[in-house]
């Protein structure tokens, strides 16, 4: 079984994998260990497979339906997410983040900020 259809398996499942720097991680309930097992045994194409995952381009997205926000996240693979209504809550599992320009009128999101919204550092964004 090649390592992108272990990993399309393995995800059906409900394990969650992802690269961490040259370390493969899996997560998912116990029961699953198996899969996990061999998810691990074949760590380095896993991890490459992760990679080609990266590589594909996820068009942009445009800004959120429900806020407006123009501030997005993805993890591999995975689709744009708004990153107001769905902050990314482990940031090392990010791929990239893109803010659309002009989304957000200057004042709104001063008043977001008044009432604790954090945009993300510069820094972070990949595509500005
Ligand atoms: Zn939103």
């Amino acid at each position: 079984m090649d390592a992108m259809a272990l990993l399309t398996e393995a995800r059906a499942a409900g394990l969650k994998v992802n690269a961490v720097g040259d370390r493969l991680r899996v997560r998912g309930p116990a029961i699953l260990e198996p899969l996990a097992v061999r998810l691990l045994d074949a760590k380095t194409e896993i991890l490459a497979a992760l990679r080609d995952e990266q590589d594909v381009v996820i068009p942009p997205p445009e800004s959120c339906r429900m806020c407006r926000s123009g501030h997005f996240w993805r993890y591999a693979g995975g689709r744009f997410i708004c990153n107001l209504c769905h902050p990314c809550p482990c940031p090392e599992l990010v791929v990239e983040k893109i803010t659309l320009a002009a989304t957000i009128p200057s004042a709104m999101a001063a008043l977001l900020e008044a009432h604790g919204w954090e945009p993300c550092s510069a820094n972070f964004w990949s595509n500005r």
